[in-house]
């Protein structure tokens, strides 16, 4: 809804984006923060006629609350905006990293993913995606979806751009790392630069309703969450080129996961079946994949299936005790 006196929609035009991106030089214009929000500077969202470029600039999350709590003027704001269009030596964000490549290889603990459009899908959305920089940009164009333990939706980022409230984020650029926390404590992802076209995810942990994506020391496993059980597969060591999309999930009909085989057929990628789960989905992609662990929990036992895929394909099954 509309809170605006003229019937502004909240929706602004992508050129419109794009210019005030431009604009704003692809950072906050306080603290050149790479993640941001489209701020309305004077008039205000809901005085305001129009998405006027002029009158609009990019600001972060913690600079637009400055601005809120009236520690930070709309004047400053504004002359800042003017000062990063007029000056030509303005710092880029992630000014001294060189990531300018097209071909950005991003890897996921064991899991290697080249040129794939999207990372990981989850019932339609893409909850991971990192692209190269835009244009006089350093920084690469990052979305990603962010909930809190019982996965409901904290916030995300569409293509830099921050959405949801701002107490529920807070994002750490340090040197060649960025640092994403949902709570204090609680890194929901975790990023290092490797220039000139490598980006290495360290952390990730996201929940999405019943969905979990983790990433752990060996394993990248993607799993569901219910009251009485735990369902994850693990994906150790996959190398996987030029996929629409690396990880597919469809949890919404796949009521109960119940593994009932692997198929692997060209341009569909790797279909675990019964589950859900399809990976390097795509035309024109290649993959290996080494090695596929499936676990199945509840209050009563685990099972554990080790699937090495070898040239034999033998997986083996083991029941151990509950870990619920
Ligand atoms: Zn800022």
């Amino acid at each position: 809804m509309s809170n605006n006196k003229h019937g502004l929609s909240r929706h602004i035009p992508k050129d419109i984006k794009l210019e005030i991106r431009r604009n704003s030089k692809f950072g906050c214009v306080i603290c050149r923060c790479a993640f941001y929000q489209y701020e309305h500077i004077t008039p205000e969202f809901h005085d305001a006629q129009e998405h006027d470029p002029n009158n609009m600039c990019l600001l972060c999350g913690h600079c637009h609350d400055k601005v809120t709590r009236g520690m930070l003027s709309k004047q400053t704001v504004k002359q800042k905006y003017i000062d990063i269009q007029q000056s030509t030596d303005i710092k880029k964000p992630f000014d001294d990293i060189d990531i300018n490549h097209n071909n950005i290889s991003v890897k996921l603990g064991s899991c290697l993913f080249k040129y794939s459009k999207c990372l990981i899908s989850l019932d339609g959305i893409s909850v991971l995606n990192i692209e190269p920089p835009e244009e006089d940009s350093s920084f690469p164009v990052l979305s990603g979806f962010f909930s809190d333990d019982d996965g409901n939706e904290l916030f995300s980022i569409n293509k830099n751009e921050w959405q949801g409230s701002n107490d529920a984020w807070d994002t750490e650029v340090v040197g060649n790392e960025i640092i994403i926390r949902t709570s204090k404590n609680k890194i929901a992802l975790h990023l290092r630069i490797l220039p000139p076209e490598s980006i290495e995810v360290v952390e990730l942990d996201m929940r999405i309703g019943q969905s979990h994506i983790i990433l752990t020391e060996d394993e990248l496993k993607i799993g569901r969450i219910t009251p009485t059980a735990e369902y994850y597969v693990g994906i150790g060591s996959l190398e996987c080129l030029g996929a629409d999309i690396g990880v597919f999930v469809d949890s919404k009909n796949t009521p109960r996961p119940n593994l009932t085989g692997i198929r692997m057929a060209g341009g569909e990628g790797i279909d675990i079946q019964g589950t859900g789960i399809k990976l390097c989905v795509g035309s024109t992609c290649s993959m290996t994949i080494k090695e596929l662990r499936i676990e199945d929990a509840n209050k009563m036992r685990t099972i554990i299936t080790e699937c090495p895929l070898t040239s034999s394909l033998e997986c083996t099954t083991t029941i151990h005790p509950p870990r619920l």
